[in-house]
């Protein structure tokens, strides 16, 4: 309803009431105005009634739902299904032509505004959830590690004509983080991590001797990672961005789910300030509480600093789905700034919550929690009390209960990732002295879930112990008849 429908409204219905409601169509309208204008989170959240404004004429701007369209081309926004046609609110375009992703596209104005709004409101959220200093993010529609293998094989848009084959990985044992360097082409260096008491640490010297031995132009990355499962670290990203700068070669970081934590970001910042970060890449559905899909590749600002990311954008072979900005635009408007730090505030505080009732629970089966101080996001307990054999059972005991997301991990098992074959797969090192569960303090995550997790942990504990007792009692009995 614009101002002339309103004044025609007002012949069919009283004048003032007709005002009345048309002050609260502008009050919305003035919300999408701040908005475009602004390009920052709205303090508070939106309805979902104001959302659906802004969408809905977002997608009346394209041209696949324009009164009377013909369509004579192949891609013409076509959609078979209404549900399918509801799913995606009319948004049928997607983004990008096949010059650049982040491209406009002509036949979508009402989607490229969307999709440029996505950006600068993730751009907003990394800045609050402390990332500040960075240029205006990509949002791509892959998951993290597909963005990374993007990422990394983009590093040789301008590389002189030998193009350099090596990536030089500090070790995680997550088959992704490998399989991102391996599906690039480019060869990865494995660096082993050190053990520093129960903690897993980089190897700052290991890194910087590997990358002198290769020759800094054969390395295309040095790749980090900062979230990870316990008992590994977030790596020493500022001091390896440092060796990085002197070094002369591109650094990379995973940073899948490190925007929730408070500490990761601030050293994500002061590697950016202090020495070479290209490009960090998180995740959208780790970080944000939306269905899997999306990427966030990020980097410092500054005169050509985001160099990579933009060669991932113009490199991207043709046009690309929406969904991920959609569901990233849109719920970023319904927390508003308030309600996103409200999120990140509530996990970090439910770190704590989970590291007392994770410290109560093992002083009550003795065992103890792994000190890790260098990893915010997961923590890891010690099952000493049980039999190797035992031990993996008892992550098949968790996820029986209906507990997921926690690993049981021991040693020896042996496994090949990306052509590599490494003998303890999972612990992210040789030998762990210990065998261990991990469990997660991540975005979105309840006290009351950690209070449930807890109940099922001791319970499933005492049986398995039980049970294993019962097994040796009866060995024994049967020794002495
Ligand atoms: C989740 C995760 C990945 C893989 O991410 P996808 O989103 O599944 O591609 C890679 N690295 C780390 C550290 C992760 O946590």
């Amino acid at each position: 309803m614009d101002a002339d429908n309103l004044q025609l409204a007002s012949s069919l219905v009283s004048a003032s009431y007709v005002s009345q409601g048309g002050a609260a169509l502008a009050a919305r309208r003035r919300l999408i105005k701040g908005l475009l204008s602004n390009r920052r989170l709205p303090q508070t959240g939106w309805d979902e009634a104001t959302i659906e404004m802004l969408l809905q004429d977002a997608a009346l701007m394209d041209s696949n739902t324009f009164p009377g369209q013909v369509g004579l081309g192949e891609r013409e926004g076509r959609v078979a299904c209404p549900l399918v046609q509801r799913m995606h609110g009319r948004l049928a375009h997607g983004i990008g032509r096949s010059g650049d992703i982040a491209a406009e596209q002509p036949k979508a104005a009402g989607s490229s505004m969307l999709a440029k709004l996505a950006a600068h409101l993730a751009g907003d959220a990394l800045s609050i959830a402390g990332l500040s200093g960075m240029a205006l993010p990509l949002v791509l529609p892959s998951a993290t590690g597909m963005a990374l293998t993007l990422v990394i094989s983009s590093t040789s848009s301008v590389a002189p004509p030998a193009l350099p084959r090596y990536v030089v990985w500090s070790r995680i044992d997550q088959k992704t983080c490998l399989k991102a360097i391996t599906a690039a082409n480019l060869v990865p260096v494995v660096i082993e991590l050190q053990r520093r008491a129960d903690e897993l640490v980089t190897d700052v010297a290991g890194i910087r001797a590997a990358v002198e031995r290769l020759g800094p132009a054969n390395v295309a990355a040095v790749v980090t990672t900062t979230s990870c499962f316990a008992p590994r670290a977030s790596d020493d990203i500022i001091t390896i961005a440092k060796l990085c700068s002197q070094l002369g070669v591109p650094h990379v970081i995973n940073n899948a789910y490190g925007v929730q934590a408070r500490s990761l970001t601030a050293a994500v910042t002061a590697a950016c300030r202090r020495g070479r970060v290209d490009a960090l890449v998180q995740s959208t559905d780790k970080n944000f509480m939306v269905p899997v899909g999306g990427s966030l590749v990020a980097a410092p600002a500054g005169k050509g600093r985001d160099w990579l990311v933009q060669a991932v954008a113009k490199g991207y072979p043709g046009r690309a789905s929406m969904t991920a900005h959609l569901d990233l635009l849109v719920t970023l408007l319904h927390w508003g700034a308030a309600g996103w730090m409200r999120v990140l505030q509530q996990r970090e505080e439910l770190y704590g919550y989970l590291s007392v009732k994770l410290t109560q629970a093992a002083e009550q089966l003795g065992e103890r929690v792994l000190a890790t101080p260098g990893n915010p996001i997961s923590l890891g307990l010690t099952l000493d009390g049980h039999k190797r054999a035992d031990v993996t059972f008892f992550g098949a005991m968790l996820w029986a209960r209906n507990v997921s997301g926690t690993r049981v991990l021991t040693s020896g098992k042996q496994q090949t990732v990306g052509g590599i074959t490494f003998a303890d797969y999972g612990c992210h090192i040789s030998g762990y002295p210990h065998p261990y569960l991990t469990a997660a303090a991540a975005l979105g995550t309840t006290n009351e879930d950690v209070d449930a997790f807890v109940v099922r942990l001791v319970r499933a504990y005492q049986e398995l112990q039980g049970k294993w007792r019962r097994a040796a009692a009866g060995a024994a009995l049967g020794a002495t008849a």
